[in-house]
């Protein structure tokens, strides 16, 4: 018996590619039903292609250009060579729940997890109740309570607004909190957001860039990536935010969460070693990603206003656009052999 706490796109999917192996699978969900509440902007890289077919209706825009501003107000506009998903979160997870489901796995709504035992086989207390297993997989985010290591997280501050909004573009204000964002849903939709440093001063700042009429809010918190972090002690395995799975560039957690199912799916099925299976695959780029945060966090208004130009130059723009933001290994040393100048940054990190 295989347990998974966290009805989250990385949970679900886990239990999909476990169910389908012929595990037996239960998944623990915390909530009466999955994928609310939303706490998440949904924006992915077509990346996701590569990684699993996702039923279009989970899709609400595809997005084909990128607005970075900087504090100084200059813009630099990247046309994307493939377009980011904008998903409805509520259909994408429940997209992951519907696969496990027909493959066998079973569903537990209600059933939050307190902490768990291990004497030989491994005892979960819910908040109602116990229940035995032989594998326990924690995807219960970022509070997760199978992790026992405190994570680092940050504060994701995120409304739903109405206003009027280019479709085809997101906007990323640089120095405006860590970062902030406009994602549009559509022409007169769009979830608007700041993370990072001082959200609620940035959170003020942002409201100041257009007329937006609030819906709802849609804040959360992001796990801060822990290289040190054990994702695996015997029979009790990490995945997703609640192993720290998110790079710190973007902060988003998503893809990854998806790509370590796969890995865990196999170091299950061949016995195999999880944690470097996975570490294989992507932990390089949650790496980068880290050290890029460190030194974005790092810069000032004028250092920012530096780089949003130096990134307006034809060559670099272009090796930009081509490039899914979610493996930095495949283009940051492109770009410092065209402008080595880009390493005088690494000096914020002394
Ligand atoms: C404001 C904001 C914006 C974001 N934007 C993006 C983005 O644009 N793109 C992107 O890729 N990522 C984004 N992220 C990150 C993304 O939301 C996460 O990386 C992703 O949801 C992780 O999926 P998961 O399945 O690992 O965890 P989660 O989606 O957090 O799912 C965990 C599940 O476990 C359940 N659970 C929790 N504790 C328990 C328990 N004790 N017992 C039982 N069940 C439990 C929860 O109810 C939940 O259903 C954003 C995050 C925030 C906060």
């Amino acid at each position: 018996m295989i347990s998974i706490i966290g009805g989250g796109p990385s949970g679900n999917y886990a239990a999909y590619l476990l169910a389908k192996n012929g595990f037996k699978v239960n998944v623990y969900e915390e909530h009466k039903t999955i994928g609310r509440p939303v706490q998440c902007t949904g924006l992915i890289t077509a990346s996701i292609d590569d990684v699993v077919k996702i039923d279009d209706g989970c899709i609400i825009n595809k997005i084909g250009n990128v607005r970075l501003v900087a504090p100084d107000g200059k813009e630099l506009f990247l046309k994307l060579k493939k377009k980011n998903y904008v998903v409805d979160r509520v259909r994408f997870d429940k997209f992951f729940c519907e696969m496990a489901s027909t493959e066998g796995a079973k569903y537990v709504f209600g059933k939050k997890l307190l902490d768990f035992r291990e004497n030989g086989e491994i005892e979960m207390l819910f908040e109602n109740g116990r229940a035995k297993t032989e594998v326990l997989i924690g995807a219960d985010g970022v509070n997760s309570a199978v992790n026992r290591d405190k994570m680092r997280f940050v504060i994701g501050k995120q409304g739903r607004f109405k206003g009027t909004f280019e479709d085809d573009t997101f906007t990323v204000h640089l120095g405006i909190g860590s970062f902030s964002w406009i994602v549009p849903e559509n022409k007169k939709t769009a979830r608007i957001g700041v993370i990072g440093r001082d959200v609620n001063n940035a959170y003020n700042e942002l409201m100041k860039k257009g007329k937006f009429k609030f819906i709802e809010s849609q804040s959360g918190t992001v796990p801060v990536y822990d290289p040190r972090l054990k994702t695996q002690i015997r029979n009790v395995y990490l995945l997703g935010d609640a192993a720290g799975m998110v790079k710190a560039t973007t902060y988003g957690g998503i893809l990854y969460g998806l790509m370590a199912a796969q890995e865990l799916n196999k170091a299950l099925k061949n016995d195999d070693d999880y944690d470097r299976l996975w570490r294989a695959r992507f932990g390089k780029e949650l790496h980068l990603s880290l050290l890029i945060r460190r030194v974005l966090d790092r810069m000032k208004s004028d250092n920012y206003n530096e780089l949003i130009e130096t990134f307006s130059k034809e060559q670099l723009k272009k090796l930009i656009s081509e490039h899914d933001r979610d493996f930095p290994s495949k283009f940051l040393f492109k770009l410092i052999l065209k402008e080595p100048r880009l390493l005088k940054y690494m000096r914020l990190l002394l």
